[in-house]
């Protein structure tokens, strides 16, 4: 599934083909996605200028001087450029197309992903307006994850991945953030310190960044026909590691449920 890293990664490699670009149409093939794609989408976007392509959390945002297309990858998207004659593949649902005859396109095999529009601010749409702060912004921090937890109590690790607390964090980089942190995932949110909290906040950043610089070596395969790379894996320290040693101590890596998903964590190094 594309976690954050991806999605910001996804961003930054297609962004510099796209923005500044006029839009001369879409292709819809299948518009049954997670909602369906509006009918009325190549209407509000042929003729439009892309201003601005942005992310909030897990959503890209396509800004245009009307509204704005929304776009979420779901649980198999990618999305990237082809060139005008490239043929789609049957999981292809959806293109927009350039004027240069360039085409970001979308590709979906289990179609949970979403296209959708907005007319005004997107921020405001019923899906972004509730949605916490930005890990990578200014606007988190110790004191605003120590406050959003105060109610809290749920296990951390169910919290951080309830996009209330902080926006778009997934399993993957909420698994490994919590080991980088030295933090129990079951540990209750609101007994967390002050401290804690900054050293968590701190750590949910560091593992988001380095998953970004990771992907950055790979935008070059956002051009290519056959597709972006996919996660990470070979950097992750506990993330699907159950049973192999922690990197840090030598103790077996546990694998739990926690809710509907699983957690990895190394009991010693992670205690409290
Ligand atoms: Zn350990």
């Amino acid at each position: 599934m594309p976690e954050l890293p991806e999605v910001e990664t996804t961003r930054r490699g297609i962004a510099p083909h796209v923005v500044g670009k006029k839009i001369t149409g879409v292709i819809i093939r299948d518009r049954r996605l997670r909602r369906p794609i509006p009918k009325q989408l190549g209407g509000k976007v042929t003729g439009q200028t892309l201003r601005k392509l942005a992310r909030r959390a897990k959503y890209l945002i396509f800004y245009f001087d009307n509204g704005a297309l929304i776009l979420h990858l779901g649980m198999s998207g990618r999305l990237w450029i082809v060139q005008d004659g490239a043929a789609p593949t049957a999981h292809d649902h959806f293109d927009l197309v350039l004027h240069n005859r360039t085409i970001v396109r979308l590709r979906d095999p289990r179609r949970f992903g979403l296209v959708l529009w907005q007319s005004g601010d997107p921020l405001a749409h019923a899906l972004l307006a509730h949605i916490g702060p930005e890990p990578l912004s200014a606007d988190f921090d110790g004191a605003a994850l120590h406050a959003a937890t105060r109610n809290r109590s749920a296990a951390i690790k169910h919290v951080l991945m309830d996009s209330h607390a902080v926006a778009g964090l997934g399993n993957i980089y909420a698994n490994e953030a919590l080991f980088r942190a030295g933090t129990s995932p079951r540990t209750a949110a609101r007994r967390l310190s002050r401290e804690h909290c900054s050293v968590l906040a701190a750590k949910i950043r560091e593992t988001l960044e380095l998953a970004i610089g990771a992907g950055g070596s790979s935008l070059r395969d956002y051009v290519a026909s056959d597709g972006m790379a996919g996660n990470y894996q070979s950097q992750f320290l506990v993330y699907d590691r159950a049973g192999e040693p922690c990197t840090r101590c030598g103790t077996k890596i546990r694998g739990i449920r926690q809710g509907q998903r699983s957690t990895f964590y190394c009991p010693k190094c992670q205690k409290s």
